[in-house]
């Protein structure tokens, strides 16, 4: 009965990659008449490789964002079905006396198989994004960064998965309230701390070298009312060609920082246009909008998770070999009922995002006047990471947390003219 479930759950798989894939590949892309030869079409401003570069590139990686969750589910319950969590669990019962070593013992047998799994994938988008020269990074430094990654998340979800399965024992019936008051405090670390504490632990941050940059940015900085004056460089180009800065920080700790592709590729009035963007988030307080957001997807995913882990657990647990929401076999349920939740919520998410993307964009207009910079830069983002300026309306609609650059630009020129 299990394999039958599995067997058809993999056949269903199957035909939701080959449908998402035909969609992909055959979705209209062309640009409405009337932007033809304008500043948005990118035939203005990309060479005709890069054109079918970002197209092909973009596909590719359309298909590989919709096709990565499904298949996280593919394997949890590949792990469920098959009996391989109940084993797990037995395994590390066996060999540990203390709980703390239990969960880790488990949490790193389910990483470690998840991960193997996942490194053929990984791999294919590493060479892709070689092949199309979107990436520098060598393959000494992914595989060091991959293991780095694999470190510092098992560390962090040995203490999630313990947290969680404390407070489930302590309150089988209230446990989702209890996690969602203590998930307060730890968004607050992952939205203010992790960008100044475990960011370093990746990439390099330096004080900007540029010091007649450094103070435009400043000046711009204190006419958006952003305190301290904090501004760093991040050393990105080894790994990467696409450009990126932010604001982020409370009070006095406010740091603002530049990647160092944004330094090395974009003329100096662009790099203003984008600050002026990233300085429209913070004056906006969208932290603070996301904060709450995230709070309240939060309580609504708990909530659900809480429902669905009794129902799933009632159903088939005897089926899978797990004995309860208590269960330390009943991980991958948690987990592929948090991945299924977090995917169907993504377009909602996305919507909120976008409107926030493009409130920035009205900011930096404001106080740059410069629709010319704007476009450009525009123009350089979707270049140097071979976007598609136009994507399919489904790609944008579940993926796309920036208006598409499309949009963007159209957005900067009809403004511009207005503000003149
Ligand atoms: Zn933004």
């Amino acid at each position: 009965m299990k394999r039958k479930f599995y067997a058809w759950f993999l056949l269903l798989f199957i035909g939701y990659c080959v449908l998402i894939s035909y969609y992909l590949l055959h979705a209209p892309t062309s640009l409405p008449i009337e932007s033809k030869g304008g500043p948005a079409d990118p035939a203005t401003f990309m060479t005709p490789v890069q054109l079918g570069q970002a197209e092909f590139f973009s596909r590719i990686n359309d298909i590989g964002a919709f096709i990565s969750d499904p298949f996280q589910w593919v394997i949890y319950l590949f792990f469920l079905c098959f009996g391989i969590s109940a084993k797990f669990r037995d395994m590390v019962q066996r060999k540990f006396k203390r709980p703390i070593w239990q969960i880790a013992g488990f949490v790193f047998l389910l990483s470690f198989f998840t991960k193997v799994l996942n490194l053929p994938i990984n791999w294919y988008f590493f060479r892709l994004e070689h092949i199309y020269g979107v990436s520098n990074e060598t393959m000494g430094h992914w595989a060091v960064n991959h293991l780095k990654s694999f470190a510092v998340s098992f560390i962090l979800m040995v203490f999630m998965v313990w947290l969680f399965y404390s407070v489930v024992r302590k309150s089988p019936k209230k446990w989702w309230i209890w996690l969602l008051l203590i998930s307060i405090p730890i968004s607050l670390f992952f939205m203010f701390i992790q960008p100044v504490v475990i960011d370093p632990i990746y990439h390099d941050f330096s004080p900007l070298k540029d010091q007649q940059l450094k103070k435009d940015i400043l000046d711009l900085a204190k006419r958006a009312g952003i305190p301290g004056g904090q501004v760093y460089q991040v050393d990105m180009s080894k790994t990467t060609n696409t450009l990126n800065a932010y604001v982020n920080g409370i009070g006095t700790n406010t740091r603002i920082v530049l990647w160092d592709t944004l330094l090395k590729k974009l003329k100096k009035d662009e790099i203003l246009f984008i600050m002026a963007h990233e300085m429209g988030h913070y004056a906006l307080h969208h932290m603070r909008w996301l904060f709450f957001g995230t709070i309240g997807m939060v309580f609504v995913a708990l909530y659900l998770l809480f429902h669905l882990m009794h129902w799933t657990t009632r159903k088939v647990g005897r089926d899978w070999g797990v004995r309860g929401v208590d269960d330390l076999a009943s991980l991958p349920i948690v987990l592929l009922i948090l991945s299924v939740l977090s995917f169907v919520s993504l377009p909602v998410q996305n919507a909120v995002s976008r409107q926030f993307e493009h409130a920035a964009d009205v900011y930096a207009m404001d106080m740059q006047h410069d629709s010319d910079a704007a476009i450009r830069s525009f123009q350089r983002l979707a270049v140097e990471s071979l976007s598609e300026v136009n994507p399919p309306a489904l790609v944008k609609f579940v993926y796309f947390n920036h208006p598409t650059l499309y949009e963007r630009i159209q957005f900067v020129k009809e403004y511009g003219s207005h503000l003149r």
